[in-house]
């Protein structure tokens, strides 16, 4: 599967798709995760993606040049990319979300920066996607969440795929897990799990799986 990210900081980007699951995955060519530089399609004296908002207000808006020019170059591409425009006011991405991206070829992530967007920019891209009811200082962590989250789940990215099944928002729901010392500053760990009684440790596991927003 393909990820390109829109950006102005692509070393945020390529830092992320070297570390751990994501790192290994893209060596192995499971993933393809490309940042795109947003600066390349400035195409003005200065490079300029940002500029003040028309009618007045705080801060910078992003200006619509770049992004078209930057996705119309992923498109052209790469035909079968969807592109996701980062917004607070987009769709919560969820694991069900995760799992809809990851039957998808290629996905297209822009990155927005500044105050936010021209309102022009939402009319270049086929969705828009949020992380949570909070304001990040840009989409790059936004894009970053949801490629780890899509990615996990292609076939082969992680190592024993039965990990997948007990997860919190998975088939079966994730359970509290121990691993050596037995005994650790007086906390030990529950007898059943020590036992080998596999049938045993499946009914424990079933009784103290957790229930989504348990802990708070
Ligand atoms: N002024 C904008 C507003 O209130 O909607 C926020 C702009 S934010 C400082 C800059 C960029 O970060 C956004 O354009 C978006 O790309 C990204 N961003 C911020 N919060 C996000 C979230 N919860 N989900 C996805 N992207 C987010």
């Amino acid at each position: 599967m393909k990820f390109y990210v829109i950006t102005i900081f692509p070393d945020l980007i390529e830092l992320f798709a070297n570390f751990g699951i994501i790192g290994r995955a893209a060596r192995s060519g499971l993933i393809k995760i490309e940042p795109v530089n947003l600066r390349d399609f400035a195409y003005s004296k200065h490079k300029q993606t940002d500029d003040e908002p028309y009618g007045g207000g705080p801060g910078m808006i992003m200006k619509p040049e770049p992004p078209y020019y930057a996705i119309s170059s992923v498109r052209k591409a790469d035909n079968n990319t969807k592109v996701i425009l980062l917004t607070p006011q987009g769709r919560e991405f969820s694991q069900e979300i995760a799992e809809e991206f990851s039957k998808e070829e290629s996905l297209c992530f822009v990155c927005g920066r500044y105050e936010g967007f021209d309102e022009r920019i939402r009319t270049m891209v086929d969705s828009e996607l949020s992380i949570g009811k909070y304001i990040l200082s840009g989409g790059e962590i936004a894009a970053c969440a949801v490629i780890d989250a899509t990615a996990r789940l292609l076939p082969g990215v992680i190592g024993n795929s039965e990990s997948l099944i007990a997860e919190t928002y998975g088939t079966n729901p994730e359970y509290p897990q121990y691993t050596r010392p037995a005994v650790f500053k007086g906390m030990e760990v529950p007898q059943i799990l020590l036992s080998g009684n596999h049938e045993k440790i499946r009914q424990w596991r079933k009784e103290h799986s957790y229930k989504k927003g348990e802990y708070k």
